[in-house]
């Protein structure tokens, strides 16, 4: 589709995030990832093709990770930490073009990528555990947990970074403020 020519995606590797998390949001971009619907198209046998959060649409990237009607709130709420107001794209990539671009202005934007990342790595594993282990989806749960896994990137990340965990994440909406 020829996104990766751009340098906002060539930008995504500069972030010093774990490796795999990486590979992770790249496959989501481009719509790599396992999901029941490419499962299907590559002619792979799902006998249940509906998304495992809501139950009332396909297995899409598109849905499963943003427009699904139990993972948008989740959206909404981390949107309210830097009280952006707007429509949602319909796509992987374009989401993740919005969160690169406007949003937050100077060094927290490092940090606006890798919550994009974060946030959706994260949904995936709570997907996975829903899909294999029959685990039941807890929103709150998540964030809580994607917030954590941004709080360790970080710490790697910035050298003068020495904000306790609980303090940090009792006052996230400072992490992304200038
Ligand atoms: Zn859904």
């Amino acid at each position: 589709m020829g996104a990766h020519q751009s340098s906002d995606f060539v930008d995504l590797w500069k972030l010093k995030i774990p490796t795999k998390s990486l590979v992770f949001a790249w496959r989501l971009i481009r719509d790599r990832l396992p999901t029941k619907m490419n499962l299907s198209r590559r002619q792979v046998t799902v006998n249940d093709l509906m998304c495992p959060f809501c139950g009332g649409a396909m297995e899409e990237a598109a849905h499963l990770f943003f427009s699904c009607s139990k993972i948008q709130p989740l959206w909404w709420e981390s949107l309210s930490w830097v009280n952006l107001l707007t429509a949602l794209p319909q796509n992987p990539r374009d989401y993740y073009l919005q969160h690169v671009l406007g949003y937050v202005e100077g060094k927290k934007q490092i940090r606006w990528r890798c919550w994009w990342i974060a946030m959706t790595s994260t949904i995936w594993k709570h997907r996975n555990k829903i899909v294999f282990h029959n685990d039941t989806l807890d929103g709150s749960k998540l964030i809580e947990e994607a917030v954590l896994l941004l709080w360790t990137w970080i710490k790697v990340m910035e050298k003068d970074f020495a904000i306790h965990f609980n303090q940090w994440s009792s006052n996230i909406k400072e992490a992304f403020s200038n």
